[in-house]
């Protein structure tokens, strides 16, 4: 899984595996990214137009825990909604 996405003004991001990267510095045509979590050591390098790869791990999960918990904020939901939910007083 790999997608670049231009966010606003700001500078590029990149979605690698299930880690979010701010581009640190670009030198000649090799492009630096910077997890997006200021904390964390975790580094990808992209060479030229060649797909970017980790180079430093990080020292927590991806997006993954934050899909899973968006998961289940919406399990949660469709339960209130649910009409078995509803006591009958
Ligand atoms: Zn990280």
């Amino acid at each position: 899984m790999l997608s670049i996405a231009e966010s606003k003004p700001k500078k590029p991001m990149l979605l690698l595996d299930t880690f979010r990267y701010t581009q640190d510095k670009i030198v000649n045509t090799t492009v630096y990214w910077k997890c997006e979590d200021r904390s964390c050591p975790g580094r990808a390098i992209q060479y030229g137009s060649d797909p970017p790869s980790m180079k430093k791990l990080h020292n927590h999960s991806g997006d993954e825990n934050k899909r899973k918990v968006e998961e289940f904020k919406m399990n949660l939901k469709q339960r209130i909604e649910s009409p078995q939910s509803i006591k009958n007083l």
